[in-house]
């Protein structure tokens, strides 16, 4: 293998213009992404700058049956870009660039190395947005949000990152390059190939350019923070906006542990120490008027105290809200490196017994769990954390409590995960819940797509 290695390493050279590292610093820091206890063995780091150099990865790599990790920034958390049998690992960091706003058209045209934050960003300038908005913004990278079909707080009322692509530029193991879709909205041409990728997490194809659609940015926002004395009133809250034609653009719910941890870790007291839940809600339109409408439709409801809800009145407060709400994963972090991370999807009217029924679940192992997510559709978190319970112990208890979370969520009409992907951690989980005709199915458009099984071997699915 060591002899196989370093004959595609001298390919690569002479054949790339990208670098390549093999440097002991540089294999340790891609042997890990974002996932809690988990570690690959990288062989060879490329660092790809263009669609040819990926092409030609591809193509050796494929040439030599060496496995290929695709890679944008490695804030996955399924360990989606973690290469855990070893292999090379295609960095598209360094493929970066917002190619085109095209303002006419509403669509920006990006490598897969742009951050997302910064094309919203740069997108703003326009008076447009794209609103897709994982929590992780400004550090994930476009062709990873492409390749998780990430979401964020903004699903409820704008969708998720598939909403938002039209069209792909993308490389197959053999090194050929194709273009699908484009700068239209609507497309029926033969196979939907731009959805297939979407969620395909680097085992199909790598992705070498975005067309992301754009939207006219809302002129103003309001953000609030609402405690409530139950889970079950917030979640019920959600319905009320809902059926009273209130749309908002974010409604997150924080379990009363999510913020107290929160709180906790930037130093902060509890706006409302005694509530049991929180409601984050953001409001969005293009005139104020519309905006105090909504607010006042929501104070008229009479399911909260006008006197608790907490409405940011400047961009400092607006960003204490939204600071508590995204650093919750690294409060936990903080808590318990050793964490289990789910993000189970269930219908919006069964997130309270669904969590319910998890916390009781979980009762007799006696672990903190924290719960919080994407009240308004249905993706919750469930956090639980080691603590003080030794590694061992834990570790062992990790397929139980998985099982548990996971049947609660398929008994209340749920699946696995709702944003964060399959990956390594959870294609377990897929074989024993998905049916054996659903199984056979993503084996066979593996096949289709990489029929030597050397792109992102080991996720979501293991071929025979
Ligand atoms: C604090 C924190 C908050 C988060 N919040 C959210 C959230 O709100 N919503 C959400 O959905 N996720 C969230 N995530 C998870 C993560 O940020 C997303 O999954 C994100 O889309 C990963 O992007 P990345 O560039 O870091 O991808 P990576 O981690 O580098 O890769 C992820 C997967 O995509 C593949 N991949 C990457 N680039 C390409 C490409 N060009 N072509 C083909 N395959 C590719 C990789 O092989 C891997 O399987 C969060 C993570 C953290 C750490």
């Amino acid at each position: 293998m060591r002899k196989k290695i370093q004959q595609l390493k001298n390919e690569l050279t002479k054949a790339l213009n990208a670098s390549i590292h093999d440097d002991p610093d540089v294999l340790e820091k891609y042997a890990v992404d974002e996932t809690s206890d988990l570690k690959g063995n990288p062989w060879l780091v490329v660092y790809a700058k263009s669609t040819q150099d990926v092409s030609i990865t591809l193509n050796l790599c494929n040439k030599y049956t060496i496995p290929v990790i695709p890679r944008g920034a490695g804030t996955g958390v399924t360990g989606g870009a973690v290469p855990v049998s070893g292999g090379v690992v295609l960095s598209l960091e360094k493929m970066n660039k917002i190619l085109e706003i095209d303002t006419e058209n509403m669509i920006a045209v990006c490598e897969p190395g742009v951050i997302t934050g910064q094309l919203q960003k740069e997108a703003l300038q326009y008076g447009l947005m794209y609103p897709p908005d994982p929590a992780s913004l400004d550090s994930c990278s476009l062709g990873g949000n492409v390749a998780e079909g990430a979401g964020g707080p903004r699903a409820v009322k704008y969708g998720t990152t598939k909403d938002y692509i039209t069209g792909l530029e993308f490389v197959l193991t053999d090194g050929s390059i194709i273009q699908y879709g484009g700068k239209f909205i609507k497309n029926a041409t033969g196979y939907n190939l731009t959805g297939i990728l979407i969620g395909s997490e680097g085992t199909l194809a790598v992705i070498t350019k975005i067309y992301c659609k754009l939207i006219p940015s809302p002129a103003h926002t309001l953000d609030m923070l609402i405690p409530f004395q139950s889970l079950h009133d917030a979640v019920q809250m959600v319905y009320t906006l809902l059926i009273n034609r209130i749309r908002p653009a974010v409604l997150e719910f924080m379990e009363e542990d999510a913020l107290t941890l929160a709180a906790q870790y930037l130093g902060q007291d509890m706006p409302h120490p005694q509530a049991r839940a929180h409601l984050l809600i953001q409001l969005d339109g293009d005139s104020y008027q519309e905006i105090d409408q909504s607010l006042q439709t929501i104070l008229s409801l009479g399911a909260v105290d006008p006197n608790t809800i907490l409405v940011a009145q400047s961009p400092e407060q607006k960003e204490r809200l939204w600071k508590a709400r995204r650093c919750i994963r690294e409060a936990i972090h903080a808590k318990s490196p050793v964490f289990l991370a789910e993000d189970c999807s269930v219908p919006r009217s069964k997130i309270v017994p669904f969590l319910t029924g998890v916390k009781q679940a979980l009762t007799p192992y006696g672990l903190q769990s924290i719960m919080f997510g994407h009240a308004g559709d249905g993706n919750v978190h469930i956090d639980v954390l080691k603590n003080d319970m030794p590694y061992d112990e834990f570790k062992q208890l990790v397929p139980a409590l998985k099982e548990i979370i996971y049947t609660e969520a398929y008994k209340f009409g749920g699946t696995i995960t709702g944003e964060h992907g399959t990956g390594f951690i959870r294609k377990d989980a897929l074989k024993k819940f998905a049916s054996s005709q659903e199984l056979s199915l993503y084996k066979r458009l593996k096949k289709a797509f990489d029929p030597n099984g050397i792109l992102n071997p080991h996720k979501i699915i293991d071929l025979d």
